[in-house]
C-alpha cells in the first residue's frame, strides 16, 4: 500500500511532513509514503502583509483540493493556518504531539532578553498578536512588519537592522536553529496563537484506512488544547485581522484556557482565562470567547421576529430577507414556507418549532429557552414565524421574554395571512360601501363559549375572519345565526392561502359548514364572513394561474433546476424537486492545456449550461476573460446554453435549430474542412456519435470537463408524495437523469408511477424511458423546458 501525503513545499513545511511520515512509519512498518509537494496561494504571495491578502483558507486549499480529487490521501499543515470550518468531504483528527507552543525572541548579538533591549529598539513581527502583547510589555518598542520564512526572517536582523525578530519556538526547533534563541518568552507577555506548534493531519472523511493509521500517532493531550484553543478561535471568530491568542494547560482532568483577544488596530486588548473539564474543552473555548466577546462590547446576540408572509415566497419583507440571510440560527414554524430556509448561510443552524407527525412538538417555554441560549452564545438569531409575528402568533411573549433576559431584539412585520391571505383568494377585506371595517378572531377556544361573545360580534357590519377556526367552524357559524347573523352572508374558506395548494370554496353562512366538510376543507384555513366574499368572482388573479394545484416533479440538477422551478411557479404549480443527479467538476488538466492553446482552435462547441460554465470558470481562474478565445467560432447548443454564454459576454455564432445533436452536424457538415480544429468541452457521459461524425470532416478534441452522479436526497420526499397520490406529472430532461431516477426508485417502487403522467424532452430522453419500461405520456413540442411547460399547459386546457 502507498499513502501520498501532500505537503507545502517550505523547509520548514517539508520537515514537518518528513516528521509526520517518519512517525507513521514506525507505527505502519508495512506502509509506503511518499510527499507531493504543493503549490498553495499563500506560497505564491511571499511578500505581501497577511492582513492584505483576504483569504483564511491561505495555506490549505490547493492541499484540500488535492485532497478531495484524491491526488493525495493526506495533507498536513501547520495547525494555525487551518480555517475554523473545513470544506464537507474532509476531516482532521488525531493530532500528533505539539512541539513547542511559545514564542521566541531571536536578538541581534548583544542582548539577552527583552529587558535588555535599549529604548526605541526595534523588532519585527508581521503579527498583531505579537505586535500588541510586545508594545503592553514595553510601549517603547517600535515594531517593524516583516514577512517570509524562518531564515528570511532572521536574515532581516542584519538587513534591515533590527534589534531581534520574534518568531514561534516549533519552527525554530524542528529546523534545529535552537542555539539562535535569545529568549522564550513566557504566556504572560505573549500568549501564542491558538493551537501553536500543532501540525493538523487532514483526510478524507469517509477514508476510514488512513483515519486507522494516524490514529496510531495521535496524541490525546494535544487533542483536547488543540479542541479547547480552536473552539476559542472559532468563538471568536478571528481571521488574521485581529489579535488573538490562546493556550490551554492540562492538568489531570482538569484543563485551564488562557486567552486574548483584541480590535483590529490593538487599541482594547483583553486576556481571559477559565478552567474546566477536559471532557468539555470546546464548550469551555466557547464560553471563554463569549465572555471575551462582551467585554470588547463585539457580541452581535440579537434575536429577530419575523414575520415570513402568508405562505408565497415572495411576500416576505425586504428587511426580513436581509436579516434571515444574516442570521446563525433560524427557529421557524410548521407555516412557514420551506423554501424560505434556502436563503439562508451554509453554517446557519435549523431548528423547528412544530410540530411533526408522531413527534413532539418544542413547547413555548423550550422556544423562548433557545432564543435565549442561541443569543446568548453570541448568535444573530431568526425567529420566523408564518404571517405577521403578532398576530394569534404568540410573538409578544417571546418578545417579553427576552426582554427579561436583557436579549436585545427587534420585531419585522410581516404581511399576515388574516389580510394577504384573503387577497390571494380574490377578496379585499375592506370594500367602499360593501364593508367598511374588519375584525379578526382567533376561532381557537375552549368549551366555556362565554369568553366567546356572539352576541356583540354578530351586530358586527364589518368583514369577519376567523383564523384558527376550522375545528370550530359548526360553532362559529351556528353562535353569529343565532345572534342574529343574516344566513344568506357569504363565507369563504380558504386553505392554505398564497400557496400552489391554495384552495377555496364559498357559500352561504347556513350551508358553508356542511359545504365545508363534503369538500375536506381541513386547517391551515381562513373563514371569512361578509359580503366582500363575492368581489371574489371579478377579483380572483390567483387561481387563474393554469397549473394550479398541480405537483410537477422536476429532476434536473438542482443547480439547473432554478429557471423550471421559477416559471412552474409563475404558472401556480407546486413543483417538486427530485434533483436524481449532481455535476461534479472532473478538474481535468487536459482542459487547462487546451485553454492553453485556444489559439489553435476555429470552433469551440459548448452542449450545456455547465460545460460553459466550467470552461469559462477555468479560463478565469486561470488569470484570462472571455476576450482570450479570440476568434473562435461559439458554437452552441439549446437556448440556455446560448443564455449562459451571454452571462460571460459571448454570442454564439451558430445555434442548431434544435437540441438534437444530430442538427450539429448537419450544421456543421457544409462548413468545417479537414483543417479545422474543433474543441468539444463537454460531459463525459455525452453521446459517441457526433465526435465521430464530425471526426471525418474536421480534427474535435473533446475534454471530459464534468460528470454526473446519482443524488438521492430527495427519494423518501417523493416517494411519500407518490404514496399519497399527490403526483400530477414527471418530467425528464435528459437520459441521464432518467437513468438515475430508476436507480434511485427501485424496482420495488416503480408501480408507483402508473397514475403519474411522465413528459419528456424529446425522443433520445423517451427511448430510454421506454428502455426502463414506462410510457411517456407526452413528449415537449420543442425539446426545450419551455416546451415541456407548454406541452402540460396543453394537456390542462
Ligand atoms: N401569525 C399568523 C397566524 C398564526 S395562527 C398570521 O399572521 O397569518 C395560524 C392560523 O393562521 C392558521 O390556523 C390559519 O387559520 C391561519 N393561516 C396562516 N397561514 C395561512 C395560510 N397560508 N392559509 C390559510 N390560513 C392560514
Amino acid at each position: 500500500m502507498k499513502i501520498k501525503i501532500g505537503s507545502r513545499g517550505s523547509k520548514l513545511a517539508l520537515t514537518q511532513s518528513k516528521w509526520v511520515v517518519e512517525r507513521l512509519k514506525e507505527k505502519n512498518p508495512n506502509v509506503q509514503f511518499e510527499i507531493q509537494i504543493i503549490q498553495t496561494k499563500g506560497d505564491k504571495f511571499k511578500d505581501m502583509p497577511l492582513q492584505k491578502i483576504n483569504d483564511k483558507g491561505l495555506f490549505v486549499k490547493e492541499l484540500e483540493n488535492a485532497l478531495l480529487d484524491e491526488k493525495i490521501d493526506i495533507a498536513i499543515h501547520s495547525m494555525k493556518d487551518m480555517p475554523s470550518a473545513l470544506p464537507s468531504g474532509l476531516k482532521f483528527t488525531a493530532i500528533p504531539e505539539r512541539e513547542d507552543p511559545r514564542d521566541v525572541l531571536i536578538l541581534k548579538e548583544g542582548y539577552r532578553d527583552l529587558d535588555s533591549l535599549p529604548k526605541g529598539a526595534k523588532i519585527g513581527t508581521g503579527s498583531k498578536r505579537r505586535k500588541y502583547q510586545l508594545l503592553e510589555y514595553r510601549n517603547d518598542l517600535e515594531i517593524v512588519p516583516i514577512r517570509g520564512n524562518i531564515e528570511t526572517r532572521i536574515a532581516k536582523i542584519e538587513s534591515e537592522n533590527l534589534h531581534g525578530v520574534i518568531l514561534a519556538a516549533a519552527g525554530i526547533h524542528r529546523l534545529g536553529l535552537q542555539e539562535k534563541i535569545s529568549m522564550y518568552l513566557p504566556q504572560n507577555i505573549v500568549l501564542p496563537s491558538p493551537s501553536q506548534g500543532a501540525l493538523a493531519i487532514e483526510i478524507r472523511e469517509d477514508d476510514e484506512v488512513t483515519l486507522e493509521m494516524i490514529s496510531s500517532i495521535a496524541c490525546e493531550q494535544t487533542c483536547i488544547q488543540v479542541e479547547a484553543e480552536r473552539a476559542f478561535l472559532k468563538g471568536v471568530n478571528g481571521g488574521c485581522h485581529s489579535p488573538i491568542g490562546a493556550y490551554a494547560s492540562i492538568d489531570g482532568d482538569q484543563i485551564r484556557l488562557d486567552a486574548l483577544f483584541g480590535d483590529e488596530d490593538g487599541k482594547k486588548l483583553v486576556r481571559k482565562s477559565k478552567k474546566g473539564r477536559v471532557d468539555e474543552a470546546e464548550k469551555l473555548g466557547l464560553e471563554l470567547a463569549q465572555s471575551v466577546l462582551k467585554e470588547l462590547k463585539m457580541t452581535k446576540d440579537k434575536v429577530y421576529l419575523i414575520g415570513a408572509g402568508p405562505g408565497d415566497v415572495g411576500l416576505i419583507t425586504v428587511k426580513g430577507m436581509e436579516k434571515l440571510k444574516e442570521a446563525d440560527v433560524v427557529v421557524y414554524d410548521r407555516l412557514i414556507n420551506d423554501d424560505l430556509l434556502k436563503n439562508v448561510k451554509a453554517s446557519c443552524e435549523l431548528i423547528y418549532a412544530g410540530k411533526k407527525p408522531n413527534k413532539h412538538t418544542m413547547k413555548q417555554d423550550e422556544i423562548n429557552k433557545v432564543l435565549v441560549d442561541k443569543a446568548k452564545e453570541g448568535k444573530v438569531v431568526v425567529r420566523l414565524k408564518g404571517g405577521d409575528p403578532y398576530v394569534f402568533g404568540r410573538g409578544s411573549e417571546e418578545g417579553e421574554e427576552l426582554h427579561k433576559n436583557q436579549v436585545e431584539f427587534e420585531v419585522i412585520p410581516g404581511i399576515t395571512s388574516a389580510i394577504g391571505g384573503l387577497t390571494y383568494a380574490g377578496i379585499p377585506i375592506t370594500a367602499r360601501n360593501i364593508s367598511t371595517s374588519f375584525h379578526v378572531f382567533t376561532g381557537h377556544f375552549s368549551d366555556d363559549e362565554k369568553a366567546f361573545d356572539f352576541e356583540s360580534i354578530a351586530k358586527l357590519n364589518g368583514t369577519l375572519v376567523f383564523l384558527m377556526g376550522m375545528k370550530n367552524l359548526e360553532k362559529i357559524t351556528k353562535g353569529l345565526m343565532e345572534k342574529g347573523k343574516d344566513p344568506s352572508t357569504p363565507v369563504a374558506i380558504i386553505n392554505w392561502a398564497t400557496t400552489a395548494s391554495q384552495k377555496v370554496i364559498t357559500e352561504r353562512l347556513d350551508r358553508i359548514y356542511e359545504y365545508s366538510i363534503e369538500k375536506n376543507m381541513k386547517p391551515p384555513s381562513l373563514i371569512v364572513i361578509g359580503d366582500v366574499v363575492d368581489l371574489r368572482e371579478k377579483l380572483n388573479f390567483f387561481e387563474k394561474k393554469i397549473l394550479i394545484d398541480k405537483d410537477i416533479v422536476v429532476t434536473r440538477p438542482r443547480k439547473q433546476n432554478d429557471s423550471m422551478i421559477k416559471k412552474l411557479k409563475e404558472y401556480g404549480a407546486n413543483p417538486v424537486e427530485f434533483p436524481t443527479i449532481k455535476i461534479k467538476n472532473l478538474k481535468n488538466e487536459k482542459l487547462k492545456n487546451e485553454i492553453k492553446d485556444i489559439e489553435k482552435y476555429n470552433y469551440i462547441i459548448f452542449t450545456s449550461n455547465n460545460a460553459v460554465e466550467i470552461f469559462f470558470d477555468e479560463l478565469y481562474d486561470m488569470g484570462y476573460d472571455a476576450r482570450w478565445i479570440g476568434k473562435a467560432k461559439i458554437v452552441s447548443i439549446g437556448k440556455s446554453t446560448t443564455r449562459k454564454l451571454s452571462e460571460y459576454g459571448i454570442r454564439a455564432d451558430l445555434t442548431p435549430e434544435t437540441y438534437l445533436l444530430e442538427e450539429l452536424y448537419e450544421l456543421l457538415k457544409n462548413k468545417v474542412t479537414k483543417d479545422d480544429n474543433i474543441l468539444l468541452p463537454r460531459s463525459e457521459k455525452g453521446r459517441k456519435i457526433i465526435v465521430e461524425q464530425l471526426n471525418k470532416i474536421s480534427n474535435v478534441c473533446e475534454v471530459h470537463t464534468y460528470t454526473t452522479v446519482a443524488d438521492d436526497s430527495e427519494k423518501e420526499n417523493l416517494i411519500e408524495k407518490l404514496n399519497n397520490k399527490e403526483i400530477d406529472y414527471i418530467t425528464f430532461t435528459s437520459s441521464s437523469t432518467v437513468e438515475n431516477f430508476f436507480k434511485i426508485i427501485d424496482d420495488i417502487n416503480k408501480k408507483l408511477l402508473n397514475d403519474v403522467k411522465i413528459i419528456s424532452i424529446g425522443p433520445i430522453t423517451t427511448s430510454t424511458i421506454n428502455e426502463f419500461g414506462f410510457d411517456v405520456y407526452k413528449e415537449a413540442s420543442e425539446y426545450t423546458i419551455d416546451g415541456m411547460i407548454d406541452t402540460i399547459i396543453k394537456d390542462i386546457k
